[in-house]
């Protein structure tokens, strides 16, 4: 008896453990997404914020031309020890007035990792994007959009704020189509919407991104036609740093 109750103290435990890793990670649901705007990234009704994930690479030079083209600035989610690598094109983005925020050290699910580590490998990430764009990033968006208990700690630890989004395009997917990005966003293109759209990770195929570039322009004079202003995340009108967000901060 006393075993059995030993054992369901200890399942009990492991349950708690369990849910502080991964009860978080539901943030990634839509639902709970839409009860915790600021996380998702709901701001000012007449902007809607621009996210890449996954650079900077090679490619990334490509983007930020279509971008000029489009005068448009945006914010990018770089993987710290891509951004190791490409150092120059972070810069790049940087000088080009875009935003850099911090996508990770790896580009790895978090789940499983305490805070100590993760918050190391934040720190290292916040500290190359501070050096390379001039500084500090304000936002953290956790690899694959999974939050965890830990990630959490550690983000308000290093002073970042976590974000996910509120609209995507499932642009990582191999042969996806520019109609198929577009159509696939097109229902989450509200004002304050915040959109996430990916780059080829560094030794991605050729075919990666190729979707996502093509929907650009179209994707920008949709939102200008609506009379909504696509730009980065600093320009959305997100406060409540640290915190989830759960009363929201619609302006
Ligand atoms: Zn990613």
């Amino acid at each position: 008896m006393a075993f059995t109750r030993a054992l369901s103290g200890t399942g009990l435990v492991a349950a708690a453990c369990a849910s502080w890793q991964i009860g978080p990670a539901a943030t990634w649901l839509p639902v709970v997404r839409r009860a915790t705007p600021c996380l998702a990234g709901r701001g000012y009704p007449d902007r809607v914020a621009l996210t890449f994930d996954d650079g900077p690479s090679s490619r990334t030079w490509r983007l930020l031309d279509t971008l000029a083209e489009l005068d448009v600035q945006a914010t990018f989610f770089m993987v710290g020890e891509y951004l190791e690598r490409n150092r120059l094109i972070g810069e790049a983005v940087a000088k080009s007035g875009h935003e850099i925020a911090v996508h990770g050290w790896r580009h790895r699910y978090l789940l499983g990792q305490g805070v100590r580590r993760v918050s190391a490998e934040l720190a290292r990430a916040r500290d190359l994007v501070a050096d390379v764009s001039g500084s500090p990033p304000r936002w953290f968006r956790p690899p694959y959009g999974v939050l965890t208990g830990s990630a959490l700690v550690a983000a308000a630890r290093v002073g970042l704020q976590p974000i996910l989004w509120t609209a995507w395009a499932r642009d990582w997917v191999d042969q996806v189509t520019a109609s198929e990005v577009l159509a696939t966003l097109t229902p989450g293109l509200r004002g304050g919407a915040t959109v996430v759209l990916h780059e080829p990770p560094p030794g991605a195929p050729p075919s990666r991104g190729q979707a996502t570039l093509a929907a650009l322009p179209e994707l920008v004079a949709h939102l200008r036609v609506q009379g909504l202003t696509p730009g980065p995340l600093r320009d959305h009108g997100l406060n409540g740093r640290g915190s989830l967000g759960f009363r929201g901060n619609l302006r």
